[in-house]
């Protein structure tokens, strides 16, 4: 293993002349497989420039070894949902900090980067309300038969239960009451009941009610180690008849399995997702139209979220280099 020292702030602040030559010296590696739509690389590439930084572009990359190549002498990078491994910080031996223009961090390993003392932040909020427009476009989709041919059903009146209210899950609760649907959310790291209050969305106390109440579940957990799996057949089989899941969050909190199951027992339930699970074709053939998920994750995919998304990102590194602010480190 390399012997890696931390980059520290404090240590470099104190040498004011020192600092302003790091800063210029300083190379930002924009390494996204699936692009920035090209006004948000436009203004990333400005918000770094103008702090006298480097800007270094790698897209569209098809081999690990070209990103590999990419990081080896950059002191920070903006990622997608770039895979930011332990080899990758390998080969990225300046490597400071690593923002992704996102919400779920789950793409970067966050203990190995803390352990080097690379610091990791995410954008929260600038592209939830893309994927919030996507979930309620899914629903209307799954309920008018996949726009083809023959009668479906409205949203309005229907119970919208969202699991997790954070940033995408409030505004989807938001819409969903714009909507006229009526709203129950789960979420018990949400400690101030008046978020939901100032809502008008009615907080329940467990998944089990959550589950049995909802005509539509939009899932918006993060995937981590107490959710990955979570959702599976004892909580799908909770749902009335006709429910349908929506998942914009991530395919691995999903039991495969149990969801397989659940489909296959309830010929009711539908499954619609913007992260396609393992076995996609697999329920596409078994399932026909309860089942339906996007190509590729589209949920960010709007130039709206990607502008918002990467300029944060461009500014909280400008940000840390120039104050130490760690605001939205996600591995202290
Ligand atoms: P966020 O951090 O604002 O909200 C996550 C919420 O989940 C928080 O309120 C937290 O309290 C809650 N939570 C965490 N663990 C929980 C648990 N075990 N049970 C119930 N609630 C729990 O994140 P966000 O911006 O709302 O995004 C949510 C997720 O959506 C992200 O983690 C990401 O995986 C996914 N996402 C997908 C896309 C896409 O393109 N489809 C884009 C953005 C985000």
């Amino acid at each position: 293993m390399p012997t890696i020292v931390p980059y520290t702030f404090e240590k470099k602040e104190e040498k004011v002349i020192d600092f302003i030559s790091l800063i210029k010296n300083m190379k930002v590696l924009i390494a996204t497989e699936k692009p920035f739509a090209q006004k948000a690389v436009n203004g990333i590439k400005e918000i770094l420039e103008a702090a006298d930084m480097q800007v270094v572009l790698l897209e569209k990359y098809t081999d690990k070894a070209q990103l590999l190549e990419a990081v080896a002498d950059v002191d920070a990078m903006i990622v997608r949902s770039d895979k930011v491994t332990a080899e990758v910080m390998d080969a990225a031996r300046n490597l400071k900090i690593v923002v992704r223009a996102g919400a779920g961090f789950d793409n970067v390993d966050c203990c190995e980067a803390k352990r080097r003392g690379i610091v990791v932040m995410n954008t929260p909020g600038q592209n939830s309300n893309a994927v919030a427009e996507l979930a309620l476009a899914m629903m209307i989709f799954m309920s008018r038969n996949e726009f083809t041919p023959g009668t479906g059903s409205e949203i309005k009146g229907k119970t919208l239960a969202i699991h997790a209210y954070g940033n995408v899950g409030r505004l989807v609760g938001c819409k969903g009451k714009a909507l006229g649907m009526n709203v129950i959310a789960y979420d018990p790291f949400v400690s101030d009941c008046n978020v939901f209050t100032c809502d008008g969305v009615e907080k329940v106390e467990s998944l089990d009610e959550l589950y049995s109440r909802a005509d539509f579940l939009s899932l918006h957990i993060p995937a981590t180690e107490q959710t990955k799996g979570s959702i599976g057949y004892e909580l799908l089989t909770r749902m009335p008849k006709g429910a349908t899941l929506v998942n914009t969050a991530r395919k691995e909190v999903i039991d495969e399995q149990g969801l397989k199951r659940a489909l296959a027992e309830r010929e009711d339930l539908k499954y619609v997702t913007d992260v396609a699970p393992e076995c996609a074709q697999e329920l596409c053939e078994c399932f026909g139209k309860r089942f339906f998920a996007t190509p590729k994750k589209m949920g960010a995919e709007t130039a709206e979220a990607n502008i918002n998304a990467g300029l944060a990102a461009a500014r909280q590194i400008v940000d840390y280099f120039t104050t130490g602010n760690t605001r939205f480190q996600v591995n202290k």
